[in-house]
């Protein structure tokens, strides 16, 4: 299975449900070491993707899954104040500019290298290193997972699936840490004992790849030879 188009677009939709169906509980871990608006955050930016997508002017199939992508970066960049908008945003910018214009679909390990771009670009905005409490340490984890997945030989869908389980881990792991970048920090040993907002927005996305990719398999699995 690779990442076309369809695809893409299917894994951007499938995180803007979770975060509807998540936003309270990652508001209110941002209420516990940061400003409560993560949620609400990640809300209007993913509700302004799907009014791109849905609406005149959304990418156009043939500009393949990196023009998407892209624009759904862009999206989340200019309708997101916090940090997580242009941190996400310059993500998926970078995940898009991974996959050249107009190809039509990446395989499992360019897909991979993509994740990595977007992980990169995460890094260059923020500057944050891993264990410091911030999406980075959900997003590398998940990232690892992927590439061992698919250096063992796993499809799109094992490998998802393997990062989603990383990010999750990833999560839960920021809790005993001591928050060193974003609004966080401002409350140094005070944000130990909580699970980092952004990290768990991170294993939300990752979950919903693995969503996306198992549906696929399964439609293709169910289709007549
Ligand atoms: P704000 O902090 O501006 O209110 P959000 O609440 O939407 O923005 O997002 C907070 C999340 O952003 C944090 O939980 C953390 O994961 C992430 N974050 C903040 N600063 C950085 C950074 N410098 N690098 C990586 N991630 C960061
Ligand atoms: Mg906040």
């Amino acid at each position: 299975m690779d990442v076309d188009t369809r695809l893409a677009e299917d894994w951007v939709r499938a995180i803007a449900a979770a975060v509807e169906r998540e936003h309270e509980r990652l508001t209110e871990l941002d209420s516990a070491i940061g400003d409560g608006d993560h949620g609400s955050n990640l809300r209007r930016g993913f509700t302004a993707v799907l009014a791109v997508l849905d609406g005149p002017d959304a990418p156009a199939p043939d500009g393949g899954p990196g023009a998407l992508l892209t624009r759904t970066g862009t999206t989340l960049i200019s309708k997101v104040g916090g940090a997580s908008g242009p941190l996400y945003g310059k993500a998926f910018r970078a995940i898009g500019a991974a996959l050249p214009p107009g190809q039509p679909s990446a395989d499992a390990a360019g897909f991979g290298e993509a994740l990595a771009a977007g992980l990169r670009a995460v890094r260059d905005l923020g500057r944050a290193e891993h264990g410091d409490k911030t999406l980075v340490d959900a997003w590398t984890p998940a990232l690892d997972a992927y590439r061992a997945a698919v250096v063992a030989g796993a499809g799109l869908p094992e490998a998802a699936a393997a990062a989603a389980g990383g990010a999750e881990r990833g999560a839960r792991d920021t809790e005993p840490l001591l928050a060193r970048k974003g609004r966080a920090s401002y409350l140094g040993p005070r944000s130990v004992g909580h699970r980092d907002p952004g990290a768990a927005s991170t294993a939300l996305l990752f979950r919903a790849l693995a969503e996306t990719t198992a549906a696929r398999a399964a439609e293709e699995h169910g289709k007549p030879a």
